[in-house]
């Protein structure tokens, strides 16, 4: 038995993107694997998503374009860009700096770029590599992150990826602050898309072929008018809700669970304190069960005496202090618990379950955060692939 793993449903990543295929209708579907698949592994997911209907891919740093090519996952055997012969499409969405451009572009992945210096340094290590580079032209509609606020600076860029033979105009995309808050502001998302839509109307109405894409996961729940050509999904392939709310109520599957095991069963007298800095003491006598998991494999500290475990098809509260490397529950003053009963930290057991939803409220945090911190120690098993 492994002291620790977590579990990742490829059927679930699969019947996910499924989901998202059918709300989608005529878009395409693009599955946002960063962070390695947002904790999940970002190759099985990969794998998992194109099988699901997914037909591009996208990363945010150039590690993350490499991973993807090394696995075979995208075209990067010299090709005209990945993309192209039927392969998928990979985007590299994040800043980049110069080195970073060649990594990426060796790996067959197209850049995004919002100025006219990026766009000409693009374009000369295209050239240096002997194949053209795919660029996506990214307006920034009110994120207020990366892309240029200036809608005619997109269409300009867009023109001038078009004349140059180094370059090929792949897409032009934005990016929603808001598609998650249903009363955000005043409807902020749809201020966005207002800004949006005539900037890429302009570029379709030279470039018909261009690929628009704008909804990330809560986007695409949110209103159609955001799916455009493509949407970019992240959060819900891995089916944990872009509302932090119950993702089978959008007909989502989570992917992921969480395991490790009771490694030991103490009987701690009243009084009797638990952990680093004795931040709980045994109420009355009871048993105390120890799981070997801790902030070093991302059970937040912030956790301590402030969330449950299930063993054995119950909730257990976790109590004391979460250290690096263990964590104790309070199993109650009569336990049949032994030594080697699993533990699950985010899943199911029997009619119990803890979602990442939940781990993320506790911490006043999101979804997306707690399955990123499970950190390298805890290996990823793969089923349903
Ligand atoms: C992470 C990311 C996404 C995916 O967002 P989800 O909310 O996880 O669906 C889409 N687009 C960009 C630019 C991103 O950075």
């Amino acid at each position: 038995m492994e002291r620790a793993f977590a579990r990742i449903d490829l059927g679930a990543l699969r019947a996910n993107c499924e989901r998202l295929r059918a709300e989608l209708g005529e878009s395409r579907l693009c599955a946002v694997v960063k962070a390695d698949g947002y904790g999940h592994g970002a190759a099985a997911c990969a794998g998992a998503a194109l099988a699901g209907g997914a037909s591009a891919l996208a990363v945010a740093v150039a590690t993350e374009a490499t991973e993807l090519a090394a696995a075979g996952l995208v075209g990067a055997d010299g090709a005209a860009g990945a993309g192209s012969k039927g392969a998928p499409e990979l985007i590299t969405l994040g800043a980049l700096t110069d080195a970073e451009v060649d990594v990426v572009l060796g790996a067959g992945s197209a850049i995004s770029v919002w100025r006219p210096g990026f766009l000409e340094l693009v374009a000369a290590r295209a050239r240096a590599l002997g194949r053209p580079a795919r660029v996506h032209v990214k307006h920034d509609s009110g994120m207020g992150r990366l892309g240029t606020f200036d809608g005619e600076e997109v269409v300009a860029l867009a023109r001038a990826v078009a004349a140059d033979p180094d370059l090929e105009l792949a897409g032009v995309w934005t990016h929603f602050a808001t598609a998650d808050e249903p009363d955000d502001d005043g409807g902020y998302f749809f201020e966005q898309l207002d800004r949006f839509e005539p900037v890429a109307a302009a570029v379709r109405a030279e470039f018909p072929a261009v690929t628009v894409h704008a909804a990330n996961s809560a986007a695409v729940f949110r209103s159609p008018r955001s799916h455009f050509d493509m949407a970019r999904c992240g959060v819900a392939i891995y089916g944990l809700d872009p509302f932090q709310d119950d993702p089978t109520s959008r007909g989502l599957r989570p992917a992921l669970s969480w395991h490790s095991h009771v490694a030991a069963v103490k009987r701690f007298p009243v009084g009797q304190s638990a952990g680093y800095g004795r931040r709980w003491k045994a109420p009355e006598d009871t048993w105390v069960g120890l799981v070997p998991l801790g902030y070093g494999d991302g059970v937040r500290r912030a956790l301590t005496n402030h969330c449950d475990v299930l063993v054995a098809g119950r909730r257990y509260p976790l109590v004391g202090t979460v250290s690096m490397d263990n964590l104790t529950i309070d199993l109650g003053p009569e336990t049949e618990i032994e030594p080697g009963a699993e533990a699950v930290l985010i899943g199911r057991q029997g009619e119990e379950e803890i979602r990442a939803e939940e781990i993320a409220a506790r911490l006043e945090t999101i979804n997306y955060e707690v399955t990123c911190a499970i950190s390298p120690r805890v290996p990823r098993v793969t089923e349903g692939g």
